[in-house]
């Protein structure tokens, strides 16, 4: 094309309705500057609006009388980077969501609230340049600065101020002097991690290995590689290794991570390592400061971006890998909005696009990964040892059935409470686990069986010791807990179900020396509180740990040798397909916890149906063995992998969320849908949330339906309807 005239524009409306190209003519000052993936301000009936520019064209396909001009663009450069508008359009077809909705995750975040500038508050890194400098006889501070940094080559100024006994002075005269550069680390802000300690490994053989296949599958196959590593089987130095050699080649790598909060130290590996060319993409970070990353990423300026969800959306120039650490966690899920993405998928996608290398690394794989390394559509490298030849802890379960037939009514069994006994005369560390997930405690009449419910939400009320009220966790709502049951009078209102908060006080009572912290929902609800717990946890402040599944994940403590579950099976009832696959990656993630320092580690694990095999399987350290179990319940079931299932939510009003149920239904039929493949319409398991009801269409196919349901009927607009593709939570 010469000299397109006409600009297809997505304009930023998030409904369906509207949610398509429009034509726009470019004003002739414009002509040649405006280019795909522009973002420009459009009219739109009576509003000016933003949009974005998806392709230009020579020809109109509307009439002349009705187009309308473009009144400018937005920035001086296209921010779409072309690889990412094709990703965006994938999704919008892959998940049957908005294409304006699929592009706002290509933009600057926040740049629609104006263009805030907070300086970004960073910490100054230290690096040796030159390891033998010749120093003036007499310049002693000097010489301690380097023999510091001769142990550790790269570390924060003010710790190396502290551990050198001198000031910042000596440090610029050093760095006058070409012996030391002092570079600006764009880390974590609200958390104050200490940067960990990063010693010049020499690679396991194992990890060599690893490193060699995946460097080949680059120069070949770049089909995604999945390394399965024990815990502590050293995957964190592979990925360093990985990215070195992508930006030797002059690209950049993003890395994924759970959740930043919960990973403060894989996240400040890669701070360490790469310095000033790493950016840390926090929830925790201002809209101003999120900007300015963007931008610098953007330019080229980054090397590694480091980041939740989201930042598989980073726009790199020349991307070469995306690592996605701990592969199997929901939190990869997206959950809100209409585009319910998977960041596996997506970045799976994303680098196709562009011949780029996806690595995903876990001690225990999604069963959807592993069956594709099995089916060779992934590489598989496999990480049997822990470094150092440290072993992997000892797991013992405990029967709670046999410990209530002993006389044993407390949640904490023998061998646990002897366990802790013995801590409590050391100076080791303890983590306790509360398995929780898809369980809450409730509040139960004994005399007539009355559940206290949430007025809002079909979701039964949880009794907080903190502030003595009922809450409901879907909708916020708190009320006093009542004297007597509503519904009969009796002054029987029990609490059933233990929480957090109870396991704290009790290990207080039962064991006064120990000093216990709390990490979960309620403790961690202020910015910056999940990095001040682990910190105090890791100097040593308290000696044990409780908490829900977030202390399950990825924290290194070489201290910690004792792991306790509590209640490990009450997530195995769970009306859930992946409820077994849950309950064995939590266990074996959080036994993984304990020995990984010079101390072997004990891990204790209590349980009601001891021999179910995601427990057993957890106690030995047998991935493999799990994974056969399950995938052969998931072969004879046609659940995932083997058939995609898709869920249809429509949420609203009683009345017409039900006919628009129904009404979705009876189009999914008229596709020639078989209907031995559509269970429902039916209510979700929880029928109600924050007052609006909630009705359900599940589907398994063999095929992606994303394309087939981007035109589902929906008669009301009172009615929110979503669709899910692979869809993991399904309450
Ligand atoms: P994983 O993610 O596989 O659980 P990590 O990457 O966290 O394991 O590594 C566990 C610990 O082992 C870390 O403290 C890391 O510094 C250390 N480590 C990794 N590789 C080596 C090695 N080759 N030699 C010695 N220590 C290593
Ligand atoms: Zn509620
Ligand atoms: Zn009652």
């Amino acid at each position: 094309m010469d000299n397109p005239l006409y600009a297809g524009v997505i304009v930023d409306i998030r409904a369906e309705a509207v949610d398509r190209i429009f034509q726009y003519a470019i004003p002739p000052q414009f002509q040649g500057k405006i280019q795909v993936g522009h973002r420009v301000l459009v009219p739109f009936g009576p509003r000016k609006l933003e949009g974005y520019v998806v392709e230009l064209s020579s020809s109109l396909d509307i009439a002349p009388e009705r187009l309308r001009k473009i009144i400018k663009p937005l920035d001086s450069v296209p921010i779409i980077l072309p690889s990412l508008l094709e990703l965006a359009k994938w999704m919008h077809s892959h998940y049957a969501g908005l294409l304006s909705e699929a592009l706002q995750y290509m933009l600057p975040p926040g740049s629609r609230y104006g263009k805030e500038r907070v300086g970004v508050k960073t910490q100054q890194l230290v690096t040796l340049l030159e390891p033998h400098p010749q120093l003036r006889p007499h310049a002693t501070a000097q010489r301690r600065v380097v023999e510091v940094l001769q142990e550790k080559p790269r570390m924060l100024a003010s710790e190396l101020v502290h551990k050198a006994q001198t000031s910042h002075a000596t440090l610029h005269s050093l760095e006058k002097l070409g012996i030391i550069s002092i570079s600006i680390a764009t880390l974590e802000r609200t958390v104050d991690w200490e940067l960990v300690p990063d010693p010049p490994l020499t690679l396991t053989r194992e990890q060599t290995k690893a490193c060699q296949q995946i460097q080949k599958e680059i120069k070949g196959q770049k089909r995604p590689m999945l390394i399965h590593g024990v815990t502590g089987s050293g995957k964190t130095e592979i990925y360093l290794r990985i990215i070195e050699d992508i930006i030797s080649q002059g690209k950049q790598a993003i890395v994924l991570v759970p959740e930043i909060a919960l990973t403060p130290q894989t996240v400040s590996r890669f701070g360490t390592r790469f310095g000033e060319r790493v950016s840390v993409l926090h929830s925790a970070l201002s809209p101003g400061e999120r900007f300015d990353q963007w931008w610098k990423i953007y330019r080229g300026e980054v090397d590694v971006v480091v980041g939740a969800r989201s930042a598989v959306f980073a726009p790199t120039p020349n991307l070469g890998l995306i690592v996605l650490d701990e592969e199997h966690e929901g939190t990869y899920k997206q959950e809100e909005g209409s585009i319910r993405y998977h960041t596996r998928d997506v970045a799976i996608k994303r680098c196709a696009l562009i011949q780029g290398q996806v690595l995903l690394g876990s001690a225990t794989p999604a069963l959807e990964s592993y069956h594709q390394a099995l089916q060779g559509n992934y590489g598989l490298v496999e990480l049997a040892k822990r470094v150092e030849s440290r072993s992997l802890p000892q797991v013992e379960v405990v029967d709670m059935r046999e410990q209530f037939e002993q006389g044993n009514r407390s949640m904490l069994s023998y061998p646990l409470k002897e366990a802790l006994e013995k801590l409590s005369c050391s100076d080791e560390q303890a983590i306790i686990l509360l398995n929780r997930r898809g369980y809450s405690s409730f509040v139960l009449c004994r005399e007539c069986g009355h559940v206290l419910y949430c007025p809002n939400c079909q979701v039964s009320l949880t009794y907080h010791q903190g502030d003595g009220r009922l809450h409901c966790h879907y909708c916020f709502h708190k009320e006093i807990l009542p004297k007597r049951c509503p519904h009969c009078a009796s002054r029987y209102l029990r609490q059933f179900g233990v929480g957090t908060e109870q396991v704290q006080s009790v290990l207080r009572q039962e064991f006064p020396n120990l000093k216990v912290l709390r990490l979960d929902a309620d403790t961690t609800r202020r910015k910056g509180a999940h990095g001040r717990i682990l910190q105090e946890f890791a100097t040593g402040k308290a000696q044990v740990l409780v908490g829900t599944q977030m202390v399950a994940k990825g924290l290194d403590f070489p201290k910690v040798t004792l792991v306790g579950v509590l209640s490990a099976d009450l997530g195995l009832n769970f009306p859930d397909i992946r409820a077994a696959e849950r309950t064995f990656q939590l266990l074996t993630q959080v036994a993984g916890r304990s020995g990984r320092g010079d101390l072997p580690g004990r891990v204790i694990i209590q349980a009601y149906e001891p021999d179910h095999f995601a427990i057993r399987c957890a106690q030995n350290h047998d991935y493999l063995g799990f994974y056969r179990q399950e995938i052969s319940f998931r072969r004879s079931l046609g659940y995932p992998p083997f058939q995609h299932l898709t869920r249809i939510l429509c949420s609203g009003p009683q009345v017409e969320t039900e006919q628009v149920v129904r009404e979705i239904h009876q189009y999914l039929l008229s596709l020639g849908l078989a209907k031995e493949n559509i269970y429902g319409p039916s209510p979700a398991p929880i029928g109600r949330i924050q007052g609006r009801y909630r009705w359900q269409i599940l589907l398994k196919t063999s095929d992606y339906l994303g394309e087939v349901l981007s035109n589902l009927p929906q008669s009301s607009a009172d009615v929110q309807v979503v669709v899910d593709i692979d869809p993991l939570f399904m309450l």
